[in-house]
């Protein structure tokens, strides 16, 4: 028997309190700083339509009891009502899921297909079912009928339960463990409702049984950002106050106490960022780290700006006997985009002030700033793109005298930017982003392709040159192919290895010297030759330096400088250049600069000369005019 006569029992209580629990959902969403972004519109609506469908339900039950024949549509509109939003609310969750867990484009796709087509289908079946006496109906008698094999709802229900455990089984790996098994408990719970009231023939907690995934999201994805012991909101919230308040204008306090303790931190919060109404109207906190915060304003609404900061210095003249701190202010401005850049410039300020300052950002700061941005974004690009003939990597290079036989026969290779929002860079702008980062090899790799084109035409050309040194930073030497990128590119261009010197600082790291060895010998032995750059900068330890392979030391303009000073420095730099001569190295100094420089250089054992004596950087084509072509 599939077709029975509709005998199930209802009990209003469900419904109300489904409906209820919808209300305090809403207030709690509307009242509370909720961690906005990921989906919250999507759970928002979710809400409404579980609240409207225990209305929905209430209103159908309702008329089952007292059925007559002029109710029997707005029964069946009802019921559909109920069901269809019930449906809906699950397309919701299975939205939701799907933008969590942000799949491939193609899936996504797939995935979305499935949601709405089956929502198509399943409304269009819940309202026209009892037409053709699908599932539910009444018959000409105005008796209830109700087949469980041929309900819609039913169908639905395990149609998106599958698409629902599908994505969450695939993008497993996206949720911490403990998240993940609280959202397969709660399921549990909904579903064990579901079969327990089918079993005993109940209609009540269909509806309930959707507010528990409800209450779920609620507490797992946008949990109150409110910290009430320090009296912030959290990041997600700064983020979605600048894309909320783009644009209007607003000021920012960004605040970093590195080393303030938790307590300390509480009591100054409570004496200083609670009270915010005695300092700024209508300000709010964020904190974005452990030991950073950023308190923003509305300026317009604190017309009496300057007094309130006066005031505030003098809380921060407290705080400093417990913790460091630096205080960067700034305003709202079109060129920074969303809190991300905000927080970017608040460090790119803090990394150029000292501790226990405050700085306040201004024009020029900012087109620093955003002149940065510019670097940073395109040397991510060139990273990304891997070009090795990159247009916007020059070389430039510097010719090398070679004192012995009077000629420039060798060059450096020195790195610039040309960045067309920017103009040229040079390399103290952006070589310490590019190894913070990790674009440093791709330019290096640039850099040395583009040398070696160089080489080749020169050659070709008829022109002799002995060698050309490039700079590389000792942490590439870490990466496994290292060696192999190089040999690569050189062999590559059909250039002979000899014709390459790799430049290195010394380092202070006992794995960094130990690897430096290795790489060394096993480039040398093809040819390549090495310099040790900047010598008497850095951390210098004889016993270390002479246990290295290199073949030139390269004096930093520093002891050039220094042993201008006095006879002391002077008897100093020369001994070091005696050391490394009776060692057996050859000795470059650089930075020379006119003719006394060059005299005391040549003095100090030097083989080879750089500076601006001779030439500064150009650009590698033009270095013809500094070599010889060798009558043929
Ligand atoms: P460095 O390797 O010590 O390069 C020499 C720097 O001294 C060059 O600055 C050069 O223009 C400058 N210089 C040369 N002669 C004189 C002189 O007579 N007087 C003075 N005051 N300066 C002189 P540049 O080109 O701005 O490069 C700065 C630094 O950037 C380089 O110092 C090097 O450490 C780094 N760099 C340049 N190109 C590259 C590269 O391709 N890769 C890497 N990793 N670093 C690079
Ligand atoms: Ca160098
Ligand atoms: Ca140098």
């Amino acid at each position: 028997m599939v077709d029975v006569l509709f005998d199930f029992k209802y009990v209003l209580t469900a419904d109300v309190v489904a409906l209820l629990l919808c209300i305090v959902v809403h207030f709690l969403l509307h009242s509370t700083y909720m961690a906005k972004k990921a989906n919250l519109g999507i759970f928002k609506i979710a809400n409404i339509l579980v609240a409207i469908s225990a209305v929905a339900s209430v209103f159908y039950h309702y008329m089952i009891f007292g059925l007559r024949e002029e109710n029997i549509y707005r029964l069946y509109f009802c019921r559909a009502l109920c069901y269809t939003l019930l449906i809906s609310t699950y397309v919701c969750f299975c939205v939701y899921i799907r933008n969590l867990v942000e799949p491939s484009k193609r899936f996504k796709d797939i995935y979305s297909a499935l949601i709405f087509g089956g929502l198509a289908i399943f409304t269009v079946v819940e309202f026209v079912g009892p037409y053709f006496k699908i599932g539910y109906y009444v018959d000409e008698n105005i008796v209830l009928h109700q087949n469980y094999y041929t309900d819609p709802f039913r169908y639905a229900y395990v149609y998106y339960g599958i698409l629902m455990a599908f994505m969450l089984i695939k993008y497993r790996k996206k949720f911490l463990p403990k998240m993940y098994r609280c959202i397969w408990s709660v399921i549990a719970v909904a579903v064990g409702l579901m079969a327990y009231q089918a079993e005993f023939l109940q209609t009540s907690y269909t509806v309930v049984s959707f507010t528990f995934p409800i209450i779920m999201v609620l507490f797992l994805f946008h949990y109150n950002s409110y910290d009430v012991k320090t009296g912030t909101l959290d990041n997600y919230a700064f983020e979605e106050y600048v894309e909320e308040n783009k644009e209007k204008s607003f000021s920012m306090i960004f605040l970093s106490l590195p080393n303030i303790s938790r307590e300390t931190l509480q009591v100054f919060s409570e004496k200083f960022l609670r009270k915010n109404d005695s300092f700024f109207e209508s300000s709010c906190c964020f904190r974005l780290q452990d030991n950073h915060m950023v308190l923003v304003y509305e300026k317009e609404k604190n017309k009496n700006e300057q007094q309130i900061l006066d005031k505030m210095y003098q809380e921060f003249e407290k705080v400093r006997e417990k913790s460091d701190f630096q205080i960067v202010m700034m305003d709202s401005n079109g060129y920074l985009l969303n809190s991300k850049e905000y927080i970017t410039y608040c460090q790119y300020t803090e990394e150029r002030m000292p501790m226990n300052s405050i700085k306040k950002c201004d024009d020029d700061l900012l087109s620093e700033f955003l002149k940065y941005k510019f670097i940073y974004l395109n040397l991510q690009d060139i990273d990304r793109k891997g070009n090795l003939n990159d247009y916007r990597v020059k070389v430039f290079c510097q010719p090398v005298l070679n004192i012995k036989m009077n000629t420039f026969s060798t060059a450096e290779a020195l790195m610039r930017l040309e960045i067309p929002e920017v103009g040229m860079v040079f390399p103290d702008q952006f070589i310490g982003v590019a190894e913070s980062e990790n674009f440093i090899h791709t330019l290096s790799k640039i850099i040395l392709n583009k040398t070696c084109q160089n080489i080749k035409h020169m050659e070709e050309e008829g022109f002799h040159i002995e060698r050309v040194s490039v700079n590389f930073s000792v942490q590439e030497l870490h990466l496994e192919n290292f060696c192999d990128d190089i040999i690569e590119i050189i062999e590559k261009n059909g250039v002979a290895f000899d014709k390459i010197a790799i430049e290195l600082t010394e380092t202070r790291n006992e794995k960094d010297f130990l690897s430096m060895k290795k790489v060394i010998e096993r480039l040398q032995v093809l040819g390549i030759k090495f310099y040790l750059d900047d010598f008497g900068t850095g951390y210098s330890n004889f016993e270390r330096l002479i246990g290295l392979p290199i073949d030139i030391i390269k004096f930093d303009r520093s002891l050039t400088i220094l042993a201008s000073k006095n006879d002391e420095s002077k008897f100093m730099v020369g001994s070091f250049s005696e050391i490394f001569k009776k060692a057996d190295y050859q000795i470059l100094f650089e930075g020379v600069e006119d003719e006394r420089d060059e005299k005391q250089c040549i003095n100090m054992n030097a083989q080879y000369l750089q500076g601006y004596k001779y030439s500064k950087p150009i650009p590698m084509e033009n270095l013809k005019e500094f070599l010889e072509k060798p009558a043929v």
